[in-house]
């Protein structure tokens, strides 16, 4: 893949500096952003001497950037800029200057480029403003906002379409979920994309830093997390973190996704060629009619967590029931003939039913709707439904939360009363942020062992992180990138 690292500096001597380093990493291009200078500068001769191939650049106010001034300006700069080798100058599609820019820029090789700071249009629209723009410059560029998994699958059609007229074009997703666009430059057929020079030089959102870019190649290993909303997820900390230390070309994706749009992530899971992705709140169990098939774990626990795309055919498992597994293992603690209450009927409950039905537990259930209750309870072998004031008198040997209170963002009111609490039960809880939850400081207080929701977290991503590439990632990555991010 291409890659053209974008310079974004206050002043001429850092610009014409950090050219320099950029140089050294030796990307195919270089790309000024003379808007950031100010004022700007008069003699650019200190860029004659870096051979990478230059790009001139005086973004506008209207498309993201930071000029304000007049076309005779921007026209004058660009002058100053073909004379001291910049061999391509990055000219808006509204602009006057690109009718006669050949003749007055010394021969100059355009970029006709267009921006849209707030929205990503519908795919024919996209191919329209590329088509139109692809006679006025060398090369065509548009840039949109991302703001949905569906405005992806617009830019990414779009580039499929586009390619096919043979004209040089860039089309990227500006912001976070842009990323993807970006990463897959090379598979989209675009002439080339934008870098940073190191990460917090980014000329735009979203923008990936040089280093990472080369690191993940033009075949690169992705996967990633759907959800809505998912900006609690610690999950991709952990993976990228798995990725790098493993020496694998690989990046784990956010990618919030509506009910409606989940047929357009898979459809972009195999133009893109996805590895797979995680699925969390709310769609645990309604992405399961989109999928081809369930493994032996997901089809019992009616839930899925992990996606796996298997030659174009999506593969749903559950790497929660693991994780859960793991816990008690860890834990030391037996299930078999074991009483044990679980609150909450969610996908983690059902994760964990899944393993205490399976291995023998004798199992209560309490939910806040009973109906909920009932029907997870069908799916199980040895649940019994109970209120809360029954469970509340009833004596455990275990004790679950499976709802998301006392979880960070959420209330701080513990799921069950402490009555349930006695010296010498395990008391599990969910829940990982905070680390230690009140219903398991209550626990403890009570004399029970407790555990919270990192070990299950942890282990369940290194199951999915297995199923994606076939490679163990090692605990303490995973763990230790976990705790950094939750600070
Ligand atoms: P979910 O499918 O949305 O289910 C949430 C459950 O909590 C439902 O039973 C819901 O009851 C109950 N609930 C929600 N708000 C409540 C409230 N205010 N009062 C009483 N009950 C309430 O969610 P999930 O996927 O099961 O996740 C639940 C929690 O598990 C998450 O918050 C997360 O912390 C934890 N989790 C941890 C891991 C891990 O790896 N450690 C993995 C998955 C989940 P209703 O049926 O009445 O709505």
């Amino acid at each position: 893949m291409k890659i053209c690292i974008s310079i974004v500096e206050k002043t001429l001597e850092e610009a014409v500096a950090s050219s320099k380093r950029a140089a050294e990493k030796s990307p195919e291009l270089i790309e000024v952003r003379f808007d950031h200078i100010t004022p700007l500068p008069d003699d650019l001769t200190g860029f004659k001497e870096i051979q990478v191939p230059k790009i001139a650049t005086l973004r506008s106010v209207s498309q993201g950037g930071h000029f304000s001034g007049s076309d005779r300006e921007k026209a004058a700069l660009f002058r100053k800029a073909t004379k001291a080798g910049f061999g391509v100058l990055d000219i808006e599609s509204d602009s006057p200057l690109l009718t006669h820019a050949s003749r007055d820029f010394r021969g100059a090789d355009t970029i006709c480029s267009h921006h849209n700071l707030h929205l990503t249009p519908e795919t024919a629209e996209i191919v329209e403003i590329l088509v139109s723009n692809a006679s006025k410059g060398n090369v065509t560029k548009a840039a949109f906002k991302v703001n949905s998994v569906h405005d992806i699958r617009s830019i990414v059609e779009a580039a499929m379409v586009f390619s096919s007229t043979e004209n040089d074009f860039i089309l990227l997703g500006m912001g976070a979920l842009g990323e993807m666009t970006r990463i897959h430059a090379k598979r989209m057929k675009c002439a080339f994309t934008y870098a940073s020079l190191e990460p917090g030089k980014e000329a735009a959102p979203g923008q990936i830093d040089f280093d990472t870019l080369r690191r993940l190649g033009d075949e690169p290993v992705i996967t990633g997390i759907t959800g809505f909303p998912l900006d609690h997820s610690i999950s991709p900390q952990m993976h990228n973190s798995a990725f790098v230390q493993m020496g694998i070309p690989g990046r784990y994706l956010s990618l919030p996704a509506r009910d409606e749009e989940m047929e357009d992530l898979l459809e972009l899971a195999t133009e893109l060629n996805m590895r797979g992705f995680n699925v969390t709140i709310p769609h645990k169990e309604n992405i399961i009619p989109l999928l081809d098939d369930l493994d032996e774990i997901a089809s019992r626990t009616k839930a899925v967590n992990t996606v796996i795309n298997r030659n174009g055919e999506f593969i749903g498992t559950n790497t929660d029931v693991f994780g859960v597994a793991r816990t008690f293992e860890s834990a030391g603690v037996q299930v078999k003939g074991r009483r044990v209450l679980v609150v909450g009927a969610g996908g983690a409950a059902r994760a964990c039913i899944s393993h205490l039905s399976t291995n023998g537990a004798r199992i209560s259930l309490v939910n806040r709707t009973r109906l909920r209750a009932d029907v997870l309870a069908n799916d199980f072998q040895g649940v019994q439904v109970v209120d809360r004031g029954e469970a509340e008198k009833m004596p455990f040997d275990i004790v679950v939360n499976c709802t998301p209170l006392g979880m960070k963002g959420f209330p701080d009111e513990l799921p069950i009363s402490p009555q349930v609490f006695r010296p010498g039960q395990f008391v599990f809880d969910t829940i990982y942020n905070p680390g230690i939850t009140r219903f398991l400081s209550e626990a403890q207080g009570r004399g029970a062992t407790v555990q919270s929701g990192i070990e299950m977290l942890v282990h369940q991503a290194i199951k999915a992180f297995e199923a994606w590439t076939g490679k163990s990632p090692p605990y303490d990555v995973m763990a230790e990138a976990a705790r950094s991010a939750m600070g």
